[in-house]
């Protein structure tokens, strides 16, 4: 129980530490599940994550200008550590108080502060991300969840969390050094990571890419799913190469299986409109 606890409070960050959950939640058995296990959000009408259908958006170029990274994002962050919380691989940044890694504007109220990154991916090549776009599901998903002190706990906006979809063909660059380091290692485990910066993974410098994306108010996508988050879901993918991709897949669950195919089926839309910040969307 104690490692359950910890966990936990890995996972959610301390903004939930004093929570304890009652019930044990993975992916073995369907994500659908959770709306009975975990009623009180996981049933909610604003769910995530979402299958986004392009041409069905909302032009709000004007409510949604870039996004401004603080100095911080270039440059290389050290004593950190990949852990493998059981039901993803995640990057703590919370307690590390000379990062100093905010995100504001970009249409979001306020500063926010980078307190966690992790990955949704799957086995093959074809699936893992949580968030599809047409249809069309990625081999991986990225989450930087940002947290907020200008909304209060459980409120709407509290946290935000940009999502970058990630595809894998068997030749690219290699950004994801970090990757590298890793090897096989059960839940509750970690392994420390070199120094890096943010900027190598996501192309800061590439207004193309970071000007275009969906915006929308959704969910956590693990229980207990609360109706907190406002998403922005990049248009244009992520590439990293096969053999980094095949990296994501080494960690093992706390039942000892295959830590893979973590990610949440789509949920209902249930009137919400998805914005984007662009005036066209280019298919890719
Ligand atoms: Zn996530």
């Amino acid at each position: 129980m104690f490692r359950e606890l910890l966990v936990f409070a890995a996972f959610f960050g301390s903004l939930y530490s004093k929570s304890i959950p009652n019930l044990k939640w993975s992916y073995t058995n369907g994500t659908e599940v959770w709306k009975e296990d975990f009623k009180e959000n996981c049933a909610g009408k604003k769910q995530s994550p979402i299958n986004i259908l392009s041409h069905e958006t909302e032009n709000a170029a004007d409510d949604l200008p870039p996004f401004k990274f603080s100095d911080a994002f270039k440059k290389d962050i050290s004593d950190v550590n990949l852990t493998n919380n059981g039901h993803s691989l995640m990057v703590s940044l919370d307690g590390v108080n000379d990062h100093d890694l905010t995100i504001s504007e970009g249409g979001l109220e306020g500063e926010y502060k980078l307190s966690m990154i992790h990955f949704h991916f799957g086995e093959g090549n074809n699936s893992g991300s949580e968030h599809t776009i047409d249809n069309i599901q990625s081999p991986a998903e990225i989450h930087f969840v940002c947290t907020s002190d200008s909304f209060e706990k459980g409120e709407m906006g509290k946290l935000a969390v940009l999502s970058f979809l990630v595809k894998a063909p068997s030749l690219a660059d290699e950004k994801f050094n970090i990757l590298q380091h890793i090897s096989v290692f059960d839940t509750g485990e970690k392994t420390e990571l070199p120094a890096f910066s943010l900027s190598s993974i996501i192309p800061l410098d590439n207004s193309h890419f970071m000007e275009r994306y969906y915006r929308y108010q959704g969910s956590l996508t693990t229980p207990k799913c609360d109706e907190i988050v406002v998403w922005t879901i990049f248009i244009h993918p992520l590439y990293i190469s096969y053999e980094e991709y095949e990296k994501l897949q080494v960690g093992l669950t706390e039942d000892g299986d295959k830590l893979v195919n973590n990610f949440r089926q789509v949920q209902p839309l249930n009137g919400r409109k998805v914005l984007r910040s662009v005036s066209h969307v280019h298919r890719r």
